[in-house]
């Protein structure tokens, strides 16, 4: 099964994300569960757990649907010790937050050295504050997303994420969320059949499919290798239609939420029909 959708918002409370996400025709969605650009949110109350819980259930969303992204503050690499601490007690909070709204993944990206130590430092303290978050927490899977290597942000490399997971006691709970725009801008072809095929043999040999626990379908406004993040609506930008065909397409995305985070949102909708008639057509 194909899961399809975007990150919508969730102003108001976080069921409203299940309603968003149904109006664009998705069956897939991701969310921020608190306010991405603050450290501190209000605890989630019991009633506000039950209606999420409650609407997931009617209208059919399971967790695996579903992609939390944490807030943009935390940063689990971070070369200051004060930096770090607040970064890991945030990054808990947010996973505990998944837990309590029956979520079982957590999206984020890796952290950033801020040139301060070199890259490896940096890589041993997101795999540390991932062994501790997951040792205090429990059912919530720490999603690593790939970075488009902008600035001193680590993860553009898959070598980066593979370096992480190796150093992550519970390989049952760490996974890999795979931004097609990041990617793009890394330096990994994703413009033909054959870049598609090549860019993906080397994430299956370096990190492994088994792995992948969501996608970000994005095109990119930037030219292969530029090291820059802006995200393009699919077909707009440097990738092009045919890689999201073949995502859409290829059992090996299959069961996992496959999330747009393409910046005209009027197009969503249309966006995701056109995913879906890719993902029906075998
Ligand atoms: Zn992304
Ligand atoms: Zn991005």
């Amino acid at each position: 099964m194909k899961y399809i959708g975007a990150h919508v918002s969730a102003s108001g409370g976080v069921e409203n994300a299940i309603k968003n996400a149904k109006e664009i025709g998705a069956t897939a969605f991701a969310l921020f569960t608190k306010n991405q650009r603050q450290w501190i949110a209000p605890e989630l109350t019991p009633s506000q757990i039950t209606l999420f819980r409650d609407l997931m259930a009617k209208e059919g969303f399971s967790a695996g649907q579903i992609l939390p992204h944490d807030s943009y503050l935390i940063n689990l690499g971070h070369p200051d010790s004060d930096g770090l601490e607040k970064s890991r007690d945030s990054f808990f909070e947010e996973m505990r937050r998944c837990e309590l709204l029956g979520l079982d993944r957590l999206n984020f990206h890796p952290g950033s050295h801020l040139k301060r130590i070199d890259e490896e430092g940096s890589l041993q303290r997101i795999a540390e504050s991932i062994n501790m978050a997951l040792d205090r927490s429990k059912g919530v899977t720490a999603v690593l997303e790939n970075t488009a290597g902008q600035g001193s942000n680590l993860g553009y490399k898959f070598e980066h994420l593979a370096y992480i997971i190796d150093r992550v006691e519970d390989k049952s709970r760490v996974g890999v969320c795979l931004d097609t725009c990041h990617t793009f801008a890394a330096g990994y072809d994703l413009r033909t059949k054959e870049a598609l095929d090549a860019t993906f043999a080397e994430f299956d040999r370096i990190i492994g499919f088994g792995y992948l626990r969501g996608m970000h379908l994005n095109d990119a406004m930037r030219p292969l290798g530029s090291r820059i993040d802006r995200h393009s609506p699919l077909g707009d930008g440097e990738i092009g239609w045919e890689c999201f065909r073949y995502i859409a397409s290829d059992p090996r995305f299959d069961n996992i939420p496959l999330i747009l985070e393409t910046p005209d949102e009027a197009r969503w909708a249309e966006e995701i029909a056109k995913l879906k008639e890719f993902a029906a057509v075998k």
